[in-house]
């Protein structure tokens, strides 16, 4: 039987190795390809039966166009989120599969990584001692214990950190569109978690209603001093309120292993560069701003569930009826789409 052609665009090290490991690696060929999928790449697709992207892959209605004609049937993302797919115009001509979850654990505990870094200085203590200075100035952190935690998504993730924090003794109290029942969680209106939150951690996807849920406006309503962490998309902060807020003092700790512009920089080695970013320039300059490179996903566990899943999801809609982790614009209304019926979204 002829091997299923996979295109793997925007591929590193790790990303080929958990594929190359994984035991279902047989009956594919995949092409890796370190460039991301764009209007210029999509060529390099030419012949596969698949694309499989990441979260930076720009995969808008003209790409889709470009692969539907050249026979591409799958966009297998190898990732959780797909605001960087015009799902509503690839219904009907290409499906789409994606990774639900891989390890929730990974990024909640990055997210409890960023926050005690950050308010208890590590990043700076480890730079201090390795110049053999041993001084404690500045170095003055807080209690998460009792402190009042807003948690905003309260899916696998978000609810995730939040057993993390009941475990650092600290309250909770989350906001959700569909809040989880019987939960036992607190739940509140965005405007109250905003004002009693000491810290805010984001866990809810990317989409018009979510974009610049953090702005102006939102941080006016903060604690003074609030901590800000976020590991879900970048857009759902505007950076230059953000950028704002810090130097006016009323954010005390920016946690960010997302940015709204990161497809430009992150996962690229820039250290020999000017980077034109002057937002972002900005932001790391300031001493409480910790900025990872959309790293939270990167364990051991997550780069084999990742690389099993995609495998298998590409497996089952060649194989099969069924597309279990197919997502089109009408999942979120199942009632209206074909998976309620345990088929393929069209
Ligand atoms: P999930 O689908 O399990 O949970 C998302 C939650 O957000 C749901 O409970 C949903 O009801 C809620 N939600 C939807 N729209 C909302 C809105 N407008 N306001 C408030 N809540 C809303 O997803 P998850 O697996 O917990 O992942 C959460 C996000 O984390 C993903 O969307 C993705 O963007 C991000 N993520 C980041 C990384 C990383 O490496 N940094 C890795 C994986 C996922």
């Amino acid at each position: 039987m002829e091997k299923i052609k996979i295109a793997f665009y925007d591929s590193k090290d790790y990303d080929k190795e958990s594929f190359i490991n994984s035991n279902v690696n047989d009956e594919f060929e995949i092409t890796y390809l370190e460039t991301r999928l764009s209007v210029d790449t999509y060529k390099l697709a030419e012949g596969c039966d698949v694309v499989c992207v990441f979260v930076n892959d720009d995969v808008n209605s003209e790409v889709i166009d470009k692969l539907h004609k050249m026979g591409v049937k799958l966009i297998a993302l190898r990732c959780a989120g797909y605001n960087n797919v015009d799902i509503e115009y690839a219904f009907g001509k290409i499906h789409v599969v994606r990774v639900p979850a891989y390890s929730p654990y990974a990024v909640a505990e990055h997210a409890m990584a960023l926050l005690l870094t950050s308010i208890r200085r590590i990043h700076k203590a480890y730079i201090r001692t390795r110049d053999f200075n041993f001084s404690l100035n500045g170095m003055t952190g807080f209690d998460l214990h009792g402190k009042t935690v807003g948690v905003i998504g309260t899916g696998k993730i978000g609810r995730i950190f939040i057993d993390i924090c009941r475990g650092f003794g600290m309250n909770i109290i989350a906001y959700d569109k569909f809040p989880a029942k019987d939960s036992g969680i607190e739940y509140v209106e965005l405007d109250e978690l905003f004002e009693r939150s000491d810290i805010i951690s984001l866990h809810c996807p990317l989409t018009d209603e979510s974009l610049h849920m953090i702005n102006a406006d939102s941080i006016e309503k903060m604690k003074k001093g609030v901590a800000i962490i976020n590991t879900s998309r970048g857009a759902l902060i505007d950076s230059e309120a953000l950028l704002e807020g810090i130097k006016a003092r009323h954010i005390g700790a920016a946690c960010l292993d997302v940015y709204e512009e990161e497809s430009n920089v992150f996962f690229h080695d820039y250290s020999n560069h000017i980077v034109n970013d002057d937002t972002l320039a900005r932001l790391i300059s300031m001493p409480n701003v910790i900025v990872t490179s959309h790293q939270a996903f990167l364990t051991k566990e997550a780069l084999s569930n990742i690389a099993d899943t995609t495998l298998n999801n590409v497996r089952e809609f060649f194989e099969k009826d069924t597309c279990t982790n197919e997502v089109c614009y009408k999942c979120s209304n199942l009632a209206n789409c074909n998976q309620a019926h345990d088929k393929k979204c069209f």
